[in-house]
Formats: C-alpha cells, sequence, structure tokens
C-alpha cells in the first residue's frame, strides 16, 4: 500500500488537489463505499520525487487521518520509514 485515510477524515478536500498522481478520490468515489476519502495503494508514490513529505498529509488538518500504511514489493515507496510505522498505522505529520 502507500499511505491511508482514516475514518476520522472530516471531507474538507484540502489533500485531493495536492496529489501530484492524483491516488486521492473523495467519498463518493471510494471504491470500498467508505464515507470518507480513500487513497489507491496502487497510484500513491508517497510523494517521492515531488516532495519531502506526503503532500497530503501537509495539507490535512485532521491530526492523525494520514497514516503510512504497508509498502508493497515493486511500489514506491519511502524507505526511511519503519515497518513499525507502516504496521501500527503512525500517523505521516505528528505535533
Ligand atoms: S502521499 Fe503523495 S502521492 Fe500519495 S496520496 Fe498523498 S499526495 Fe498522493
Ligand atoms: S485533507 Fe484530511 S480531512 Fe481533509 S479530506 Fe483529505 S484526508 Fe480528509
Amino acid at each position: 500500500m502507500a499511505v491511508m485515510i482514516t475514518d476520522i477524515c472530516i471531507k474538507c478536500a484540502a489533500c485531493i488537489d495536492e496529489c501530484p498522481v492524483e491516488a486521492i478520490v473523495d467519498e463518493d468515489d471510494n471504491p470500498t463505499g467508505e464515507d470518507t476519502y480513500y487513497v489507491y495503494a496502487d497510484k500513491c508514490v508517497e510523494c517521492v520525487g515531488y516532495h519531502d513529505t506526503p503532500a497530503c498529509a501537509e495539507a490535512c488538518p485532521t491530526e492523525g487521518c494520514i497514516v503510512w500504511s504497508e509498502c508493497a514489493e515493486g511500489a514506491t515507496c519511502r524507505d526511511n520509514i519503519s515497518a513499525e510505522a507502516r504496521e501500527n498505522h503512525t500517523p505521516v505529520i505528528e505535533d
């Protein structure tokens, strides 16, 4: 996977236009049927090559809403994020 949006998302839309690879969709297009925004793991590159940190998480006003998720083999992911942070879905941006 990549980064993940959790169910505390307030659907404010701050993240969606920040994504350089259009990996984020709103609740109407969430393929899981959940009433939140959603990140397509096969599109998200964790902003590697675009930004120093994931742009969606920088833009998000909801603390802890965007978390690290598993990095699939072959996917582009940040190599300095621990497996523990991914397993525990640690927030990408923490105060
Ligand atoms: S981390 Fe970057 S590429 Fe991934 S969803 Fe967020 S803005 Fe898009
Ligand atoms: S910026 Fe955060 S709270 Fe707003 S829609 Fe995106 S994930 Fe949800």
